[in-house]
């Protein structure tokens, strides 16, 4: 009688997708009609070394532009931020 010899090869994939909220991104700021810089809130308060609070008074008196994800991330003008500084 004749041995058959069988190997059997498993092959086991997997894919891991890690989604991170961009705190930073190059997008188009209406009011600047231009290319700006987004950061997140906590991000703008980083730079601007004010709290965070700030930052969402600046959002809701309008002298900081912003703009919301499709993910709903609430990203704000660097341009404005500079600009509201100075004032
Ligand atoms: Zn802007």
């Amino acid at each position: 009688m004749k041995k058959i010899k069988t190997t059997l090869v498993l092959e086991r994939r997997r894919l891991t997708v890690v989604r991170t909220k961009s705190s930073m991104i190059e997008t188009y700021c209406k009011v600047c009609s231009k290319q700006v810089l987004m950061v997140s809130p906590a991000l703008a308060a980083e730079r601007a070394s004010v709290p965070v609070n700030s930052i969402y008074r600046g959002i809701a008196c309008n002298t900081l532009h912003f703009v919301e994800t499709a993910a709903g991330q609430l990203l704000v003008c660097c341009d404005s931020l500079k600009s509201d500084l100075r004032s």
